[in-house]
C-alpha cells in the first residue's frame, strides 16, 4: 500500500485499559556502557545514598543511586495504586497526524503521541503520580518542589492531593508573574505556591539582592526547594525532570508507543521530542534505543538554552546553589540563567545524566530550534491537527517537520506530544503578534 492508500486508513491507535504498562523500563541496564556515578556535592568523594537521604523519598534514591534492583532488573513493576491511577488515563492514543501531512505534501507518515490529556495538562502526571505514592509510603507530610512554567507543580499537586500530601512550590518568577493560570490551579489543589527567587530562603534572598530584577530559574527554584527541605525533616524533595527516576516512570510513553506501531504495522524511523531536563523525551525513546535498528531520534531543544548541542560534559550541580550531588551531564553551568523564553519547561541549563550519556555516545541527535519558527509550527499543528500544543512541544513539531520535508523513500516518524498550550495562549499571542 502507498502512503497515499494508507492516508485513508487508522487515524487513532488505542490500546485497551488492561495494556497499560505494569513495568517501567529501566534502560541503564541494557546500555552497552556505563555511567559514571554522582560525586558529593563538596567533597572528592562519591556520592553515597546517606548522604542525601534527607532529601528524596527512599525509593526515589535507591532508583537513582541505581540501587538494588535498579542495578539489575531492566523491568521494574509499577506499584499497584498507581497502576490503578494510570489506568484512569492511560494508555495515551497514538495518532496519525494526517492533516500536518497533507498540509506538507510529505511522503512521510506522522504520528504524535498525545501526553496533552493527561490530568494536569503534560506527561508530568506519569512520574509526579509515582513519586507522591513513594513520598507517601515514607510518612513524608510535605513535599518540595520547583516549577517553571507550572505544569510540573500542577502534576504533582494533583498527584499530593491523590495520596494525601502537602505539596510547596518554588515557581520560577517570570512564569508566576506572566502565567497566573497555572498559579491559579496549583492554589486550586491546595498547593503553596511562591515566586522565586523568593525571600523565604538564603538562596532567594542572595539572588535578589544582587539582582531584585531577576526573572528566576529552575537552577534557582530548585536551590530554594533544597534548601526548605533541608531545614524541615517532614519534607522530601520533588523533581519533574532531572533525575532518572522521572525518566524511568516515562518509559511508560515508549513503551505504549511501541505497541501502537506494531498495531498500525509500521516501525519507527524518527523518533522526536523536546527536552527540558529530558524525562519526556528519554521515557519516548527509551525502548528504542538499544536495539539493532534504532530509529534516528531527535532531542530538540530551544536555540537559546542550547544545553546539548554546545554545552560541556562534565560534573555539574543540577542547581544553582551547588546542594545537590554532582552529576555527570551536558551543562551550560549551574549558574547560567536562561533568557526568559516562553518554554518554561524548557529553561534548564542541564540534561539529566541518562539522556547525557545517550547523547555523548552517539545513540541521539540533538538539534536546537529558534522560538519564532517554534511558534509557527505550533501554529501549524493546531491549523492542520486542531490540537494546540504546548510551546515545549512545538520544539519537536518542527523536528518532525522538518524531517517530513526531506524528501526520500517515506519514513514514519513519531512525535512525543508532552503536553498543550491552552494556558499558553499569552506566550503564542506574544510571539506570534496577534495583537
Ligand atoms: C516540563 C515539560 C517539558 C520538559 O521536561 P522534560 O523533563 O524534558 O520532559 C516538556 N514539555 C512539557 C509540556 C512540559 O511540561
Amino acid at each position: 500500500m502507498t502512503i497515499a492508500e494508507e492516508r485513508a486508513t487508522a487515524n487513532r491507535f488505542v490500546l485497551s485499559e488492561d495494556e497499560v504498562p505494569q513495568r517501567w523500563y529501566n534502560l541503564v541496564v541494557d546500555l552497552p556502557y556505563e555511567i559514571e556515578p554522582p560525586l558529593h556535592s563538596t567533597e572528592e568523594r562519591l556520592a553515597l545514598e546517606e548522604d542525601y537521604d534527607w532529601l528524596w523519598p527512599s525509593e526515589c534514591l535507591r532508583i537513582e543511586f541505581l540501587k538494588g534492583r535498579y542495578a539489575t532488573d531492566p523491568w521494574i513493576e509499577v506499584p499497584e495504586p498507581v497502576l490503578r491511577t494510570y489506568t484512569r488515563y492511560r494508555p495515551s492514543t497514538l495518532v496519525r497526524a494526517k492533516g500536518l501531512e497533507e498540509y506538507l505534501d510529505s511522503p512521510h507518515r506522522i504520528f504524535y503521541k498525545r501526553e496533552d490529556l493527561n490530568p494536569g495538562g503534560s506527561h508530568k502526571f506519569n512520574t509526579a503520580l509515582a513519586q507522591a505514592y513513594y513520598a507517601a509510603q515514607d510518612g513524608v507530610e510535605t513535599l518540595v518542589t520547583d516549577t517553571g512554567a507550572g505544569q510540573w507543580g500542577t502534576a504533582l499537586a494533583l498527584a499530593c492531593a491523590a495520596f494525601g500530601l502537602k505539596l510547596k512550590v518554588f515557581m520560577v518568577r517570570k512564569s508566576f508573574d506572566e502565567k497566573p493560570y497555572r498559579r491559579n490551579l496549583m492554589r486550586m489543589l491546595g498547593a503553596e505556591v511562591i515566586s522565586s527567587p523568593s525571600r523565604t530562603t538564603g538562596t532567594g534572598r542572595d539572588v535578589l539582592d544582587k539582582d531584585p530584577d531577576s526573572p528566576g530559574s529552575l537552577g534557582i527554584g530548585m536551590a530554594e526547594a533544597i534548601e526548605l527541605v533541608r531545614s524541615e525533616p517532614s519534607h522530601r524533595l520533588a523533581l519533574g525532570c532531572m533525575s532518572y527516576y522521572a525518566a524511568m516512570h516515562q518509559t511508560v510513553i515508549g513503551l505504549e508507543t511501541q505497541a501502537q506501531l506494531a498495531q498500525a504495522g509500521v516501525g519507527a524511523d524518527v523518533l522526536v521530542g523536546c527536552v527540558g531536563g529530558g524525562s519526556n523525551f528519554t521515557g519516548f525513546v527509551a525502548p528504542f534505543v538499544t536495539g539493532s535498528d534504532r530509529p534516528l531520534c531527535i532531542a530538540a531543544e530551544p536555540a537559546s538554552v542550547p544545553t546539548l548541542t554546545q554545552g560541556e560534559f562534565r560534573y555539574d550541580w543540577a542547581d544553582y546553589e551547588r546542594q545537590t550531588p554532582r552529576i555527570p551531564m551536558y551543562t551550560l553551568g549551574s549558574d547560567f540563567v536562561p533568557p526568559p523564553i516562553h518554554s518554561g519547561g524548557l529553561r534548564y541549563h542541564g540534561k539529566t545524566p541518562i539522556l547525557s550519556s545517550l547523547v555523548k555516545n552517539g545513540l541521539i541527535t540533538p538539534r536546537a530550534f529558534e522560538q519564532q519558527k517554534v511558534f509557527e509550527a505550533g501554529q501549524l499543528f493546531l491549523r492542520t491537527e486542531g490540537v494546540l500544543p504546548a510551546p515545549e512541544s512545538s520544539h519537536a513539531i518542527l523536528a518532525a517537520i522538518e524531517e517530513a520535508r526531506r524528501g526520500g523513500k517515506p519514513r514514519t516518524i513519531v512525535i512525543c506530544l508532552s503536553g498543550h498550550g491552552y494556558l499558553d495562549l499569552q506566550g503564542y499571542a506574544d510571539v506570534l503578534d496577534l495583537g
